[in-house]
């Protein structure tokens, strides 16, 4: 293991606590078997690179089915640096995220995709702008190589619309990839809502808030896990937790409607005052399809936002840990743990770093 003499300094009864690490790098992975090598050793020189050798590379797999896993706890044994969080099943893009997050202890902490489409090169870029006083430092796509056209016209299409519709600005063309400092995950993590945008929850936090400009690559490999029906869900996600605009556009839309049923009645009724009795099964059919189509539509719309009311009510725990493997060591995770504030987190972090314990808990939060 590179780092065993540096760790065992770091955990020497009596030593004075050693420091977080610099940067921890956090990539939520689902079935990425055949890329995470690469990226695991892009990941490594990027973060040597930006600053020497206080660094963490948290691999959340997401219930991975085609041995992510046992490639990632490979991974952590062999390397120190690496940390290996296993979800319970699969939560999703979002959720995956959020958990490795909360499981990563640097000072500064990049999330990046583990697909190798946002290069961790950046990272350095990305510090420096830091350094100069930057809170987030965000990636901005310039470029899409290897997205379908229907890809990229529909994610346009998109941003635009919510930057119309979100209450907090939340830059276009910006994904998931960016460098945030300790205080803003921690902020980030204090928030509970199960559906999660994270790129417009980052936003929302505000501070300095900067785009790093570059070109996204084409996945290194592997396929997208995002098909339209995720990506469609992803954008309602993000339409509803960050505006209730849709709501009053529906309001707006039925009062227009109801004065075009206003001057329609009008208008049949001086027909039938003038003796013309229209046999108009056309314009019945026109109104009626009409008018249920727009009732629908903005009874859909309501539905959104009371769905996702009943699922927020619900309070579940964000994500389930299965465990965390650091080096030799595999860890249980109290099934609360998403639920611990960032302090009681903290504690379980420097515990799986520091091996003090062997089950689950560390005295500090034990309840
Ligand atoms: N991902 C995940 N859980 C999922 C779907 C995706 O952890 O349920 C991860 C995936 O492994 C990748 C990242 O999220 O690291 C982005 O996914 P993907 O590349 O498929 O999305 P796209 O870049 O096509 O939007
Ligand atoms: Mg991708």
């Amino acid at each position: 293991m590179a780092v065993t003499t540096e760790m065992a300094v770091e955990s020497r009864p009596g030593a004075a606590p050693a420091p977080a690490p610099a940067v921890s790098v956090v990539a939520p992975c689902f079935n990425e078997i055949e890329g995470l090598e690469v990226f695991y050793r892009r990941c490594t020189s990027a973060c040597r690179a930006a600053g020497g050798t206080s660094y963490e590379i948290v691999l959340v797999d997401d219930g991975s089915s085609d041995g992510t896993w046992p490639a990632i706890e490979a991974l952590a044994a062999a390397d120190g640096h690496v940390v290996g969080l296993r979800l319970l099943r699969n939560h999703g893009h979002q959720l995956a995220s959020t958990a490795g997050l909360a499981a990563a202890m640097g000072e500064r902490i990049l999330l990046i995709d583990a697909d190798l489409q946002d290069p961790p090169e950046l990272l350095a870029d990305m510090m420096r702008l830091m350094d100069e006083g930057a809170d987030v430092v965000y990636g901005l796509r310039t470029d899409r190589a290897g997205e379908s056209w229907f890809k990229r016209a529909t994610a346009s299409a998109f941003y635009r619309l919510l930057s119309w519709l979100a209450d907090a600005p939340i830059p276009r063309d910006s994904g998931d990839f960016r460098l945030m400092t300790r205080t803003v995950v921690d902020a980030f993590l204090l928030m509970p809502e199960h559906h999660r945008f994270i790129r417009g929850m980052v936003s929302w936090i505000g501070g300095r808030q900067v785009a790093l400009p570059y070109a996204r690559a084409a996945r290194h490999a592997g396929t997208t896990k995002y098909p339209l029906r995720r990506m469609v869900r992803l954008a309602v996600d993000a339409v509803t937790s960050f505006s209730i605009r849709p709501l009053r556009v529906a309001t707006w839309t039925g009062l227009g409607f109801a004065l075009l049923a206003l001057v329609m009645f009008a208008y049949t009724l001086v027909q039938w005052a003038r003796g013309h009795v229209i046999d108009g099964w056309t314009s019945l059919m026109a109104a009626t399809t009409l008018f249920s189509g727009v009732q629908l539509i903005v009874l859909g719309i309501f539905g959104e936002y009371l769905g996702r009311l009943v699922q927020e009510t619900k309070n579940r725990p964000l994500f389930l840990v299965a465990g965390v493997r650091r080096g030799q060591q595999f860890h249980s995770v109290p099934i609360e743990f998403s639920r611990l504030p960032p302090s009681e987190q903290q504690a379980f972090r420097l515990a799986w770093r520091d091996g003090a314990l062997d089950g689950s808990a560390p005295p500090a939060a034990r309840r």
